[in-house]
């Protein structure tokens, strides 16, 4: 069934069919090939100096010119440049979805789920964190290819985003923009102030006098006389600010706004005529965003030039890696929805949700009250997708680290907000083969799971090569069918809330 005279009809080559772009200068596709995966393109008659920026061997099949050339980071730029919605480009304000692909090997499965879940929503495939990068050995250049190669593959021609995320310094904002990274979240958390609960109001004057004025660009006076005895009225709720509500705003997130701030400017000179976008987060800190201090954020950062899409705040309740929200959902839901209203009203601008995998709890409040103006983002879900796919195909492999997981557990959650114990997840060797897929749906494995995926990853047998790596990889490849069923199965139920939403733009 082949159609004679099209690329699909090339010998010796199998050419994924959802892969062919036919356009009127020729068709591109994504192919397997002597056991490897090979780009093709076979330009239109007369038209070879689209070859021009590939590299590969070419021959002569029906009277056109074939290029076959490997899956390069040279192929991937120049196919980005060739087809242009793969090229990462700012999603601005419309419902974005944001997967996390530690392996590099996720973005077909992600596909396939924006499909099935019906369109409407805009995907963030390439996305890690600084402390990803560190932990899976990856460059900011690794994973754009990757997820360019993923998406030709799987037919994406969509626009995409790709977020640097977590930034912490302008190093690393250089080293994403040199990749071609297009969002870029500022993370302040360390910038952060905390506030002893026993704090008398002659320490938070003492303490606000510290500030770094200069550098905020106004004074103690001046920021006192634009907020103290005000109220914002944002759609109906009402948030005042008392002396004592802006001293104890300020000291918390003041140095957070000078860092942002900071950060901002240095992109936007590197930047110089490139489309980038921002996101400011302050999800990984310890106590959560009043509306208050949400508004005091934004209000101190347009004053200080920065323009952002999107605004993260740390959220009442439990946001733990690779589970449902924890916490009294009523509770998160009227938070929200002020949260909601300030991002209208002082914005409009996108809110969100990190660590925003397996909440499913909560997804329709996100949904509805933002009104689909929102970004959700997930990370180690589609590792643990990795995971359930290996436990079913290669339990051997499965077993060996789920243990070592297990060993590392307690030294690798850290730096990270969970709750699992290890005495409370399952000993794989009280469990057959066919239980083990099981254990993806265990609260406590999962977390075990999903924090030590840089130990496993880069843990080195005695000869010093990848002790699990190699293997999880070529496990995923031989069985890339079966990981992107998973993978859709599993973010179609993150997707159908926001896909659901009436109204959206
Ligand atoms: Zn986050």
């Amino acid at each position: 069934m082949k159609p004679a005279g099209t690329i699909l009809a090339v010998p010796h080559l199998h050419v994924r069919p959802q892969s062919v772009v036919s356009r009127i200068d020729g068709e591109w596709a994504f192919a397997h090939a002597d056991g490897n995966v090979k780009l093709v393109i076979r330009p239109a008659a007369g038209g070879d100096d689209v070859l021009r920026a590939f590299e590969g061997d070419l021959s002569e099949h029906d009277g056109r010119r074939l290029l076959v050339g490997p899956a390069s980071a040279g192929n991937a730029a120049a196919l980005r440049a060739q087809l242009s919605w793969l090229a990462p480009q700012p999603l601005g304000h419309r419902t974005s979805f944001g997967f996390g692909d530690r392996l590099g090997l996720a973005t077909p499965g992600h596909v396939r789920a924006l499909k099935a879940a019906g369109g409407g929503i805009v995907p963030v495939f390439a996305q890690q964190s600084a402390r990803e990068l560190a932990r899976t050995g990856r460059t900011p250049h690794d994973v754009l290819n990757t997820a360019t190669w993923g998406a030709f593959a799987e037919g994406w021609t969509g626009p995409q985003g790709a977020d640097a995320d977590h930034l912490k310094t302008t190093a690393d904002v250089d080293a994403y923009l040199a990749a071609g990274f297009t969002m870029f979240t500022i993370d302040p958390g360390d910038h952060v102030g905390h506030l002893e609960p026993d704090v008398t109001p002659r320490d938070l004057r003492i303490e606000f006098a510290t500030l770094p004025w200069p550098e905020l660009e106004t004074t103690p006076a001046a920021l006192l006389a634009r907020y103290e005895g005000r109220t914002f009225d944002v759609e109906g709720h009402v948030i005042g600010f008392s002396e004592e509500t802006l001293v104890r705003a300020a000291l918390k997130y003041a140095r957070a706004v000078r860092h942002v701030t900071m950060m901002y400017r240095h992109l936007v000179a590197a930047a110089g005529a490139r489309l980038v976008e921002i996101e400011v987060s302050v999800d990984e800190t310890d106590t959560p965003t009043s509306p208050p201090e949400h508004v005091f954020v934004a209000t101190e950062l347009r004053r200080l030039g920065v323009t952002w899409t999107s605004l993260a705040p740390r959220l009442v309740g439990r946001f733990e890696k690779g589970v449902d929200y924890i916490g009294d959902a009523a509770v998160f839901e009227a938070d929200w929805r002020i949260h909601a209203s300030i991002a209208r009203v002082l914005g409009p601008y996108k809110l969100s949700l990190h660590s925003g995998s397996d909440k499913f709890s909560i997804y329709r409040a996100v949904a509805t009250h933002t009104r689909g103006v929102v970004h959700v983002k997930t990370a180690g879900t589609s590792w643990l997708e990795a995971l359930r796919t290996l436990a079913a195909m290669d339990a051997p492999l499965f077993r060996e680290l789920y243990r070592f997981a297990r060993e590392c557990y307690d030294d690798d959650r850290a730096s990270y907000h969970v709750s699992a114990r290890v005495d409370a997840a399952p000993d794989a060797d009280t469990l057959s083969d066919q239980q083990l897929p099981a254990l993806l749906d265990d609260f406590h494995a999962r977390q075990v799971l999903h924090v030590t995926f840089g130990s496993i990853l880069t843990a080195a047998d005695s000869a010093g090569t990848g002790r699990f790596s190699n293997r999880i990889i070529a496990g995923l490849r031989a069985h890339a069918e079966e990981y992107a069923a998973n993978l859709e199965r599993h973010f179609l139920r993150h997707l159908a809330p926001f896909a659901a939403m009436p109204g959206r733009p």
